[in-house]
């Protein structure tokens, strides 16, 4: 029985989407990860059976369904066993495209929705700099006022996407004035003069996916290349940040399932003193609670999607789910290592990748440091 908000027509898609990402992507994730890249073929294969649009409508390509149907697919995409392939997705669909749905005219619709829902055009969201993090107010990038447009100078930093990206939706500053009042959003496009990727980072996880730090050097941005109101870009960012969060969040309860499924499997299977490891008291605990983190995640991930899905703004239940199972995760991939033992710290299991990979959670989309500010303020603290 599909757990509410699910129903029987979500669960028809997660097999349909679970079949995909055993055929398309989870056999090639160990040469992805080796190559620290994906091709943007698998863009294209996403799209041919309609994964990039699900939450847009048929006009735009999409397949006219909403939110709930991007949850099922975020969920399943860590059976790839790639945090780097989640990730690269991810960036696209529920970080890039999303601003563009919400606040973009209907041109900047057909010139960034349209082909970007075909895989023919890849987004990324560009607001962290390098002096500029979790305090977003105090981005330097500047858009100055010009003829026709901007003219922008700045740079971005740990950009998803970044190497592979057609477009970038780039908050940069629009007045001199200090905060966040000044915010912008830009739509930058990867052959506008003065735009070019600076660096490729190597990173601890994610390994198949390219981050990036972008450099802008008087690039001239087209007055219908604004997104949103002028000024006003603090708003997308809030905006953005709610379905960032919930889908990180939905993404980390799909990974701590399938962890824990395989590591079930290894448990009954692997033997030491005479029985399956699985048998012995102590590791029974350790996966009593892996299951015990998994499922109150999965509760408050559930209810926060359920509230959004009734237009609510589900700031604290968002922030809950997003500081509770991005650590969980973690945790949960390390106890799955210990239990596989030796076998857990070999590239081949996997587990490892899974581990390195869970170790972003607390980090991206809002540190679990920032999640508690915003959480006690929600208490008027
Ligand atoms: C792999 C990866 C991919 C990313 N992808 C993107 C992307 O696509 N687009 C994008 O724009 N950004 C992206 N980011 C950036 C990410 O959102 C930031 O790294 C994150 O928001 C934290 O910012 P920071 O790294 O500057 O850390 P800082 O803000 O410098 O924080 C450093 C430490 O100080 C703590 N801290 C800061 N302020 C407070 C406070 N008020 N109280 C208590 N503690 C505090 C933080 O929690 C953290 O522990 C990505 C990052 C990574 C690592």
């Amino acid at each position: 029985m599909p757990l509410p908000p699910f129903t029987d027509e979500h669960e028809e898609l997660r097999q349909s989407i679970r079949r995909f990402v055993a055929r398309e992507l989870r056999p090639y994730s160990q040469q992805w990860e080796d190559e620290r890249w994906f091709p943007n073929e698998v863009f294209h294969k996403l799209a041919a059976v309609g994964f990039l649009g699900l939450k847009y409508p048929e006009e735009y390509g999409g397949e006219g369904g909403d939110h709930l149907h991007d949850a099922v697919l975020i969920e399943e995409l860590p059976r790839a066993g790639s945090g780097g392939v989640s990730a690269g997705i991810g960036g696209h669909i529920g970080i890039a495209t999303p601003p563009i749905w919400k606040f973009g005219t209907e041109e900047q619709k057909q010139r960034f929705l349209v082909p970007a829902i075909q895989g023919e055009k890849i987004g990324a969201l560009g607001i962290t700099e390098p002096d500029a993090g979790s305090d977003v107010a105090a981005i330097r990038t500047l858009a100055r006022r010009v003829d026709g447009g901007w003219v922008v100078n700045g740079s971005k930093t740990f950009i998803t996407n970044g190497m592979r990206a057609d477009f970038v939706v780039t908050a940069v500053k629009t007045t001199e004035e200090g905060g966040h009042h000044g915010i912008s959003f830009l739509l930058l496009e990867k052959d506008m003069e003065g735009y070019s990727v600076s660096k490729k980072l190597e990173k601890m996880g994610w390994h198949a996916s390219d981050t990036a730090e972008l450099s802008f050097q008087d690039v001239f941005v087209p007055e219908e290349n604004l997104l949103g109101e002028e000024n006003r870009g603090f708003y997308l960012i809030m905006a953005n940040f709610q379905w960032e969060r919930l889908a990180m969040a939905l993404g980390s309860v799909g990974s701590m399932q399938a962890i824990l499924e395989r590591t079930i499997e290894f448990a009954l299977e692997r033997e030491a003193f005479g029985r399956p490891i699985g048998k012995h008291q102590a590791i029974r605990h350790k996966i009593a609670e892996m299951a015990v983190k998994l499922e109150s995640g999965r509760a408050l991930t559930y209810d926060a999607l359920r509230r959004f899905m009734q237009g609510e703004e589900p700031l604290r239940e968002v922030t809950m789910a997003k500081l509770k199972t991005q650590r969980d995760c973690f945790e949960v991939a390390d106890e799955a290592l210990q239990i596989h033992g030796g076998a857990g710290y070999m590239k081949e299991y996997e587990i490892e990748r899974v581990a390195r990979d869970a170790r972003l959670g607390p980090i991206g989309g809002g540190t679990d440091e920032i999640m508690k500010e915003i959480l006690g303020k929600t208490y008027g603290l």
